[in-house]
């Protein structure tokens, strides 16, 4: 593509986007009102609001459109829609893929909600719109939507696809979204796609997401002897074997898994005690177990199966020391390759949000915790971006978005489209 036709169609692009205001409220009104939550946190899942995300997409010229549902006996009709939508462009061997997740949090505690979650309003400044979901991830969404219609309005091919992937279950943990279609449909992640995911940012889309520390969960389970409290030599304190244990692996990972990157915020690694499970109901007896759990987040420079050997040789060392024997189990484990700065998608990305949102945005690449569909795609040797310009309120009570985000990240996304090499 030359480079004055590429400056007009983007300008036509544009103009078309910002033609459809209405429309970002129409899908917005209408997703509110579909609360997908997941059957884990009391909902039914994501069924009524993905019938009618499929019933939107079939109105637009994509050429392809399929759904995959994974079973869920839990769930509202027993699945768990996942819906995958393509738009062909020049070269159809390549596709810059938009993922976002149709499910949402619960509204929380209702009385700290100004309006009702679940009816989405418009403020009096005529752009900003409150409701549960309207950010975390509708907007990602809407920007989906808007992008590929655009593009079908004006009649033009982009130079590679179109994907649109509109993924159940992110909020606990995606088995039946992104991880269920990485097991059974790997096909659909082509070895030269790109993958954007809208599901963090801030509201000058300033922070380009390429790398995400791996996240590891354990639960530490630990076998004592219980005894009456007057008298501890009859038993053998696990609660206090547990607490030397976490003491230990927490000063000893920070000390030995030191290194800093500053593409990361923290910089390092951390190795932090989390969750405390109940033991004994009364206070005069020598709890027989403890159990706790560890949440690390571990630099991509280090493999985790040395963090894991570390963890091994405390453990032993504890239950050397204390006669007691300890479990650990992993609740999770995802660790991914950072996608490279010079990734022409990252660069792409970084250009665009610097034409479309102007100047004195300063867009640079950084890293996060983990914790985002992206690293499930790294994870498979592609890139993939997390960025977006919103306001970061996902799970707040009065969860708000903006209309002119929404139509910015959809001319970002058609800049990277287009000019993707
Ligand atoms: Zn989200």
């Amino acid at each position: 593509m030359q480079k004055t036709s590429e400056k007009v169609d983007l300008k036509e692009i544009f103009d078309e986007i910002d033609g459809m205001r209405d429309y970002v409220l129409q899908l917005q009104q209408n997703m509110t009102k579909l609360p997908a939550i997941s059957p884990a946190s009391g909902g039914k899942g994501e069924y009524q609001k993905a019938k009618y995300l499929e019933a939107e997409l079939k109105k637009l010229k994509f050429d392809e459109i399929t759904r995959i549902d994974a079973p869920d006996k839990t769930a509202e009709n027993s699945i768990r829609p996942n819906i995958i939508a393509k738009y062909y462009g020049e070269d159809k061997s390549r596709t810059l893929w938009l993922m976002a997740h149709t499910d949402i949090v619960p509204e929380g505690d209702l009385s700290l909600w100004q309006t009702n979650p679940f009816e989405m309003v418009l403020d009096a400044d005529g752009d900003t719109i409150y409701g549960r979901g309207v950010e975390d991830n509708n907007q990602a969404v809407v920007v989906a939507f808007l992008t590929a219609r655009a593009l079908m309005d004006l009649g033009k091919r982009p130079p590679i696809n179109l994907g649109i992937m509109l993924l159940a279950d992110e909020e606990v943990g995606s088995e039946y979204g992104i991880k269920y279609l990485v097991k059974n449909h790997r096909d659909l992640f082509g070895a030269n796609d790109s993958f954007i995911v809208q599901d963090s940012g801030d509201p000058k889309s300033e922070g380009i997401e390429i790398a995400e520390k791996s996240v590891y969960w354990l639960k530490f389970s630990t076998a004592g002897k219980q005894a009456h409290g007057s008298r501890p030599s009859d038993g053998n304190n696990a609660f206090v074997a547990g607490a030397a244990l976490a003491l230990r692996l927490r000063e000893t990972l920070y000390a030995k898994f030191d290194k800093r990157d500053p593409l990361f915020d923290p910089d390092c690694s951390t190795f932090e005690p989390t969750k405390k499970e109940a033991n004994v109901p009364s206070i005069n007896i020598i709890p027989g177990s403890d159990v706790f759990y560890m949440d690390c987040r571990v630099l991509p420079c280090y493999d985790v199966n040395d963090v894991r050997a570390e963890i091994d040789r405390i453990v032993g060392s504890v239950e050397d020391e204390f006669k007691v024997q300890v479990k650990i189990d992993v609740h999770q484990l995802m660790s991914s390759p950072a996608t490279p700065a010079d990734d022409p998608m990252v660069k792409c990305y970084i250009d665009a949000v610097k034409i479309v949102n102007g100047s004195g945005v300063e867009p640079k690449t950084v890293g996060i915790g983990g914790g985002t569909f992206a690293a499930y795609v790294r994870a498979l040797g592609l890139s993939a971006v997390v960025a977006g310009r919103i306001y970061e309120n996902p799970h707040t009570p009065n969860e708000k978005a903006s209309i002119k985000f929404a139509l910015s990240d959809a001319k970002v996304i058609s800049h990277v489209l287009m000019n993707l090499k």
